[in-house]
């Protein structure tokens, strides 16, 4: 398998630091507003290649802060009169909303950088140690000058740099040893939260905190990093030297970034106004939707969003929708419901249905080429609606189904129609429940619990009887 990273700007085999596990950072959003569609891209996009190293056989561990203390956190709270925790605090909850509604699964750790201050003290106090950073009037920076490898990610020509951001330098960074130079600790200003440190009650730079939750949450050394390519410069390159200056080794093995959301070919950002938020595009549509949309294109691709594009999204969903939910009636209706054994003809012909998963596995394999892997599904798709007919044998007509419903899954996407339990159907299934436990017979009756808790009902034992409500 190939991945594309920043770092040596080509595709290399992936191989893990250790066999058999990932570790995965993705930087995630800073949290003032709902997120935009921009914001989702990522999410969407690293979400994805999580899965699919899942599906190879990898155990990933996946981490993605909430960036919950920021400049543009403290104006929000000012402008409501609430404090930047309450803020952050309701972000969060709606941030994780919307990723459940894409079908982005939840990180297994999510950190909050106001929970880590520890441990970014504890590095800055490491790199003023080592010679790395300095402190001038309670302000701590980081010493670019003294790593010769910094700029290696961006490839950027560091003189050219300083001289272009030396006429750019305000009034008070004057103090900095360097135009280059970043801010690891900053001093708190009227009306600002703030923590303790050696160097001034404040708080801690943007770039410290992935640092310090990467290498607590994974190590010092990590497979992938991830992110929008904006985090290129300065934010990734400003992270390995950081990482690498305190603990003396790389940081990350691969870098992985997603090109921009754009509309009218402008990046799509809450500064330009020119955003959706995920909530607004959930009005119109399915988010599944948004999610097939952004797969139709490779993560590197920069991405135009338009009404056309979605309406193309949700014609191909609804094609791949429709064909699977066609299975699921032949599969029902076929002639020999209760052959289970295939045909010798059907075995033969399931090798093509291998074939389209093997060209899915090739396009996941290059680099997460995921708008590839949909032409393979499709592929798969076509060949179903012309070949299984309701002479199959109801086996053959499951693998089919079973091929588009997995191959589907690894992207995240939800193909299967679940048919929803009717109002009557519910108080019916709760009448024999009751029935069940008078006669006390207790296995149907929790049988009947959980297959209405699969439906996403839940029951509740009332003194006035059962009543239920759904997920
Ligand atoms: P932010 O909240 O601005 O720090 O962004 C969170 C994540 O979203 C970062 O990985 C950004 O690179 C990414 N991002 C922001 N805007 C876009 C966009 N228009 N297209 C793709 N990724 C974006
Ligand atoms: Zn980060």
């Amino acid at each position: 398998m190939k991945v594309y990273n920043t770092l040596s700007k080509r595709k290399e085999e992936f191989v893990p630091l250790v066999p058999g596990k990932v570790s995965m950072y993705v930087c995630g959003p800073t949290v003032y507003n709902l997120i935009h569609i921009g914001n989702a891209r990522p999410m969407i996009v690293f979400d994805t290649a999580r899965r699919y190293l899942e599906y190879k056989g990898y155990e990933v561990n996946y981490v993605s802060n909430f960036t919950d203390v920021d400049d543009k956190i403290i104006a929000k709270a000012n402008e409501e009169g609430v404090t930047a925790q309450e803020i952050s605090e309701r972000y969060i909850a709606e941030c994780k909303k919307d990723m459940a509604a894409m079908n982005v699964r939840p990180a297994t750790t999510h950190p909050l950088a106001t929970q880590e201050i520890d441990g970014m003290v504890e590095m800055i106090g490491t790199l003023i140690e080592k010679g790395y950073a300095y402190n001038v009037d309670g302000t701590v920076y980081f010493r670019t000058r003294k790593f010769r490898e910094y700029g290696k990610l961006s490839h950027k020509n560091l003189d050219d740099l300083r001289s272009g951001s030396r006429s750019l330098l305000v009034s008070g960074e004057d103090q900095k040893e360097d135009p280059l130079d970043f801010v690891l600790w900053k001093p708190k200003k009227e009306g600002e939260p703030s923590w303790p440190s050696p160097w001034s009650d404040g708080r801690p730079g943007w770039h410290i905190e992935c640092s310090v939750m990467s290498k607590k949450y994974l190590g010092e050394e990590i497979d992938i990093h991830a992110g929008g390519e904006d985090l290129i410069f300065p934010h990734h390159e400003n992270e390995i030297a950081q990482s690498e200056c305190c603990n003396g080794r790389p940081f990350a093995k691969y870098w992985l970034h997603n090109a921009f959301l754009n509309i009218d070919n402008r990046k799509m950002s809450k500064s330009l106004g020119n955003f959706f938020t995920v909530r607004d595009i959930s009005e119109k549509y399915d988010l599944q939707v948004l999610r097939f949309f952004m797969l139709s294109a490779h993560y590197r691709s920069p991405l135009n969003f338009s009404a056309e594009l979605m309406d193309a999204a949700k014609n191909g969903l609804e094609r791949i929708r429709n064909a699977v939910s066609n299975l699921a009636y032949l599969k029902e209706n076929c002639q020999d419901a209760s052959a289970d054994a295939m045909t010798a003809a059907e075995q033969e012909t399931l090798t093509d249905v291998k074939a389209f998963a093997a060209k899915f596995e090739a396009a996941m394999d290059d680099d997460f080429n995921t708008a590839d892997a949909i032409a393979a599904v499709f592929e798969l798709v076509k060949y179903a609606n012309s070949t299984v007919t309701s002479e199959n044998t109801q086996a053959f007509v499951q693998a089919v189904y079973d091929e588009i419903v997995s191959l589907c899954d690894i992207l995240g996407l939800i193909v299967e129609v679940k048919e929803e339990l009717l109002d009557a159907d519910i108080e019916a299934l709760i009448e024999e429940r009751q029935a069940a436990r008078r006669a006390k017979n207790f296995a149907r009756a929790d049988e009947i619990r959980s297959q209405l808790a699969e439906q996403g009902i839940t029951l509740l034992d009332t003194r006035e009887g059962v009543k239920w409500k759904r997920a």
